[in-house]
């Protein structure tokens, strides 16, 4: 072993041969800062070009007739340049070779002027066009040659155009990866093994990179392509099922004792009967929370499924063990709802429950604390704010966490060691109104067991769906004005608060402005979330009791709120919101017997927005939406960094490679199951690759 080896892929860009100051910058503003991001910068596609000919076989292929051009590729030595300045700029050169010449034409090209210069040899590549005895190439791409290349034609090439900037054009790139790649590579080591390398049939980490920087042909580029791809998607897989195992292995939950008598107890306080996807859903949870295991369990189902009381169930399980059972959600209003209908459920029996806020005061703050570190209180309901330090559980056994693509896994995280009683974490169960596609299911939420509710509760009428333009509006609103008379109650969704610059309405003035013109004489109210805690508990009071007819508010209804005899829903400029949170907000409506309506006015600008308005008016399926968003959106934004906790993929892209997540997926899941933490000699470096890309991220530092 050599004392003074510099590690190649940490040496400076602006030290590589041919790099100058400039271009370096150039490089650096492309987030390219040492050899290593060279290497990692990626081609993006690949340009096939054509072998070279001589000047005279080219001329033998345009036919004698004037006009008539073909492709080409041609080097040759710059005879004459000639520039004319002007705004029509244009410069002219010939091209010779041993058998011909060749007129080169650039049209609009100044940064040419000076460029070119006689004696030079270049490559040009583009068509050629016969005018007569002489051929001209318009505008082609051309290069210097190599001065230490052999002076013979180059052969059939597959050359790749790399992500550039104005001042960083593909070749320089490629000129930059070319001077690095092979003394780069021969010294990069692989992280798989080569019985399993052959096994799969994946070329080296190190020839894999010449395979997409440097092809042969275009399936070496792809058979390069997706060994890398793969190696991310394996690397994440196998943080997954560490990850798991470590759960399944060293962390112990209570174990919940569940039978026909606790059931009966449970649902004796539901006011309905439990639908059959629900019970389904039940069983499931039962059996995770009764092992020592820490069940880690997504609930999905379309809003309104009826997820609220899966949740119940699940905590009334912990109080049953006499444990304790916690519940977050997204919103204030949301997390006082779920107090307000889980208390009347529980009313008359000897659970005590609370709800923990921001907007509690310091002493009744303190109060709920101290009774919850002493075990006095069996179920918390609450906000963001359950994550603060100071909430400690005497002895935390279920965690629910509501609507939880509003939460990042960090949140998760630290819920799960809320307890006091350190030898036991609690058992998890998220929720969702968003389903996952199973493609995203097995990546992000790898660790993650799924169950979904499918269907409503009985009883429901579909919701109507109509999508008008502003124009339109004065009509709606009477409209409104006569259902309201028949007893009914709504929601109008407006997008701001204030007024702001931007021409969009806004709460207060539209409440003004309708309660002075359609909606005169009606009870309306406010809310959004600047309403303080008291007034928006007594709003939503009056509200559920029929004694206000029109909530006027912002997307803060968006979830969670529930009032059964609200049928109509007007939401306006609905093309500012997006297909997920339509569909949530539409969910406001249709939860009682009553025909609902929801009008969505707008007058959408951009196909984005004409694409999401069409969907939402089409299916009332949360399933359906969530698969169209994800069409509309892409997956990068539905499951982004900030929630899932993990770093976009380089390479791999999904769905495309859903097959090679299959492999990487099981691949992993054998690997751990037989090396547990990978504790083999031969798996070194990958487990120091692993620790660098997830160990953070995914709370596995210490494995090892
Ligand atoms: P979500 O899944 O959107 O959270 P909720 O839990 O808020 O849905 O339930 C929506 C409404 O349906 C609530 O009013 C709830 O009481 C009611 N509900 C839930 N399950 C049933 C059922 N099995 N039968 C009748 N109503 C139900
Ligand atoms: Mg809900």
């Amino acid at each position: 072993m050599t004392t003074h080896t510099v590690n190649p892929l940490t040496v400076n860009i602006a030290e590589v041969h041919g790099i100058g100051p400039k271009t370096a910058l150039a490089f650096r503003r492309l987030g390219i800062r040492c050899v290593a991001d060279l290497i990692l910068h990626l081609p993006m596609r690949y340009e096939h070009e054509l072998a070279e000919q001589s000047i005279a076989k080219a001329s033998e292929i345009v036919s004698p007739h004037h006009g008539s051009e073909a492709n080409i590729a041609v080097c040759g030595e710059i005879a004459t340049v000639r520039s004319s300045r002007g705004r029509h700029s244009r410069t002219e050169a010939t091209l010779e070779d041993d058998t011909g010449t060749l007129k080169i034409t650039w049209f609009n090209a100044p940064w040419m002027r000076g460029k070119l210069h006689p004696g030079a040899t270049v490559h040009a590549w583009g068509k050629v066009k016969r005018h007569g005895d002489y051929m001209e190439m318009v505008n082609p791409r051309w290069e210097y040659a190599n001065a230490d290349e052999p002076h013979s034609p180059r052969g059939e090439q597959f050359r790749p155009v790399y992500p550039a900037s104005e001042d960083l054009s593909s070749h320089v790139i490629e000129q930059a990866v070319l001077e690095v790649l092979d003394p780069t590579l021969s010294q990069l080591e692989d992280h798989l093994h080569e019985e399993y390398r052959k096994q799969r049939a994946f070329p080296t980490l190190a020839e894999s990179y010449r395979m997409v920087h440097r092809p042969q042909h275009k399936d070496e580029s792809a058979h390069g392509r997706r060994r890398l791809a793969f190696d991310e998607l394996l690397m994440m897989q196998l943080a997954v099922f560490i990850k798991r195992r470590h759960r399944r292995e060293s962390l112990i939950a209570p174990s919940l004792k569940h039978n026909a008598a606790i059931d009966a107890h449970i649902t004796a306080r539901f006011p309905f009967t439990l639908t059959n996807s629900q019970q389904a859903v039940i069983s499931e949870i039962a059996c995770d929370l009764s092992q020592t295991v820490p069940m880690n369990r997504l609930l999905q189902g379309d809003v309104g499924s009826g997820k609220t009381v899966v949740a119940l169930y699940a905590m009334l399980m912990a109080v049953a063990a006499k444990h304790q059972a916690a519940m977050m959600a997204p919103t204030e209003l949301l997390a006082e709802q779920h107090f307000q209908s889980i208390s009347q459920m529980l009313s008359g029996s000897k659970v005590t429950i609370e709800v923990l806020t921001g907007s509690l005061t310091e002493a009744e703050r303190k109060n709920i604390l101290k009774r919850l570190a002493d075990g006095e209180i069996d179920i918390l309901i609450g906000t963001h704010a359950l994550l603060t330090e100071s909430v400690r559980f005497k002895s935390l056994a279920v965690a629910v966490i509501d609507e939880q693509h509003r939460f990042g896994v960090h949140q998760r995280a630290i819920l799960r060691v809320k307890s006091d009683d350190v030898s036991s974490t609690p058992h998890m169960l998220v929720m969702t109104a968003t389903p996952i596609p199973r493609t995203m299911s097995l990546t992000l939420f790898g660790d993650l067991d799924i169950s979904s509710i499918r269907g409503l509760p009985p009883g429901r009428k579909p919701v109507i769906t109509k999508l008008v333009t502003q124009s339109k509006a004065d009509e709606v609103y009477k409209y409104l004005a006569k259902r309201i008379e028949d007893g009914e109650q709504a929601y109008i969704v407006v997008p701001a608060v204030e007024q702001s610059q931007r021409e969009l309405k806004d709460v207060q003035s539209h409440l003004e402005w309708l309660s002075q013109g359609h909606l005169k004489g009606k009870r309306l109210a406010q809310l959004h979330g600047r309403v303080d805690r008291k007034t928006r508990e007594q709003i939503m009071q009056d509200f559920r009791a029929g004694d206000i007819d029109v909530l006027v508010a912002t997307t803060v209804i968006e979830v969670g709120v529930d009032v059964p005899n609200a049928s109509v829903m007007i939401v306006e400029h609905a093309d500012n919101f997006g297909l997920a949170q339509l569909h949530q907000m539409r969910g406001r409506i249709g939860r009682g017997s009553k025909k609902s309506l929801c009008v969505l006015i707008a007058d959408p600008k951009t196909d984005d927005a004409k694409a999401r308005l069409e969907a939402i008016v089409s299916t009332d399926d949360g399933f359906a939406i969530a698969e169209m968003d994800l069409q509309i959106r892409g997956p990068g934004e539905l499951f982004g960094a900030k929630q899932s906790g993990l770093a976009p993929f380089r390479v791999a892209q999904l769905p495309h490679d859903i097959e090679l997540l299959r492999l990487a997926r099981s691949d992993a899941k054998q690997w751990i199951e037989e090396f547990p933490s990978l504790k083999t000699h031969r798996d070194d470096l990958l487990k120091k690759r692993l620790l660098k890309a997830y160990g953070e991220a995914l709370g596995i530092g210490d494995v090892g």
